[in-house]
């Protein structure tokens, strides 16, 4: 089959954005083998598309984008725009060797430290909310609410299935033109990859049917969020045998899941940083949102940081292999790699010092029960200063990328100074 006459070679930068370069079919396959370039200082861009003040890699500096064969899927033509290829690509120096602050490197350092450490590979799926924002009025959940999004959705799916993203489920959610795209779990790298090809795979097919979408974390103050909840599990890298699922302990959850737990649960501060990370993210982690309540573990509880996921036996499924956790303070404003590789880091310092498990909070706990739990950051700033005293979170970084990752987010709390609550939440909305 011909290539389409572009193909297109991103990186997800530190804001979730997809940026790169397109090179015609003819040049294809030589990009391939050795990429297209590619600009430093572009890590420093923020999400308003402005470089961040006194960027550490200043005007100097080439890279090369090199893309990863197995991430390609193409996006097809309508609506005036042809079809086109898309590639995901690590950022390298130019001898072909790894930046060390590439976002989709620092995700492969994390799973390929986590798997050497612990010899366990992670599972991962990112499940994303967003909203249609010229879909019809019609109800929560509601067979109406699907109907009106048509043909976009079928569209969506069908679209998905065929790049190989895998859907698993398609739902009006609840606020107001809210829908939800669930993908089924793969290998962490992969999983990843789909949440930066998914949002890219929405816009466009939207643009295509003259719809207006946006994955922001709160479209104006006390409305409903949109979420991006990050499913774990953990599997022998060797046979395959899940390892977070033990009928004999407490909510099943096995030492492993615990300890791993633990870490995530510890670092919450530094995490939510790097998961909800936009000047309007913290008005969607608000209590009684069922966004997050507060950093704790708990069994089927959807204000928890970290969801201990129902299973079931149900058509003879297998409790052992869909245990699962759901880290539920991520949002569409962070970078999947980024996301998913400092997870994996918090989970990996749990294991690795031994962190105490954290009590898992039972379903009927209540809300009283709850109050005393500690509390996550309640604005990016707050966020950003937990991540920089948390040496050990910190030091999951190239000290660049670490400045430039704080850089960027203080160039976009200067850039929302003096907005209203309602105007923050439409700037951010308008660039997701
Ligand atoms: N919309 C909620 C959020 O902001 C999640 C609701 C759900 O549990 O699906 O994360
Ligand atoms: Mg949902």
């Amino acid at each position: 089959m011909a290539l389409p006459a572009l193909t297109f070679i991103a990186t997800s930068d530190l804001v979730g954005h997809a940026r790169g370069r397109s090179v015609p079919s003819s040049g294809a396959t030589q990009a391939l083998r050795r990429g297209v370039g590619w600009v430093p200082a572009n890590l420093a861009i923020n999400t308003f598309g402005e470089i961040a003040d006194d960027n550490v890699f200043g005007a100097a500096g080439d890279l090369r984008l090199v893309p990863d064969a197995t991430t390609g899927i193409d996006i097809p033509a309508g609506h005036g725009r042809p079809d086109l290829r898309l590639l995901l690509a690590d950022q390298r120096l130019p001898d072909g060797s790894e930046w060390d602050c590439c976002p989709r490197t620092f995700a492969r350092r994390a799973l390929r430290g986590f798997t050497e450490a612990t010899g366990l590979e992670v599972v991962a799926s990112f499940e994303h909310e967003f909203a249609i924002l010229d879909a019809p009025a019609a109800g929560p959940f509601s067979l109406r609410r699907l109907r009106g999004a048509e043909p976009f959705g079928t569209e969506l799916v069908e679209l998905l299935d065929s790049t190989g993203l895998q859907p698993e489920n398609w739902l009006p959610e609840y606020s107001p033109q809210q829908y939800e795209i669930t993908l089924e779990p793969a290998p962490g790298l992969i999983a990843a990859d789909r949440a930066v090809l998914l949002r890219e795979l929405v816009h466009d097919l939207a643009a295509r049917h003259e719809r207006t979408v946006t994955f922001a974390p709160i479209a104006a103050p006390g409305a409903g969020g949109s979420g991006v909840h990050v499913h774990l599990s953990l599997h022998d890298a060797r046979t395959g045998a899940p390892a977070l699922y033990d009928a004999d302990a407490p909510s099943c959850l096995s030492e492993i899941g615990a300890r791993f737990s633990a870490g995530i649960i510890r670092h919450a501060g530094a995490l939510t940083a790097l998961s909800a990370c936009s000047p309007s993210s913290y008005q969607r982690l608000a209590p009684h949102s069922w966004s997050v309540g507060g950093a704790f573990l708990g069994e089927r509880n959807r204000e928890a940081l970290l969801r201990i996921c129902p299973t079931s036996t149900l058509g003879g499924g297998d409790p052992t292999r869909q245990l699962n956790l759901e880290f539920r303070a991520a949002d569409a404003t962070a970078n999947p790699w980024i996301v998913l590789g400092a997870l994996v880091r918090a989970g990996l310092e749990g294991l690795r010092r031994g962190y105490e498990p954290e009590h898992i909070w039972p379903e009927e706990a209540t809300e009283a029960e709850l109050a005393g739990v500690p509390r996550i950051p309640g604005s990016v700033d707050e966020a950003l200063a937990a991540l920089t005293e948390d040496e050990v979170a910190a030091g999951w970084f190239h000290p660049d990328l670490l400045r430039t990752y704080l850089d960027v987010k203080r160039s976009e709390s200067e850039a929302v100074r003096g907005l209203t609550p309602e105007e923050i939440c439409r700037k951010v909305a308008d660039v997701y």
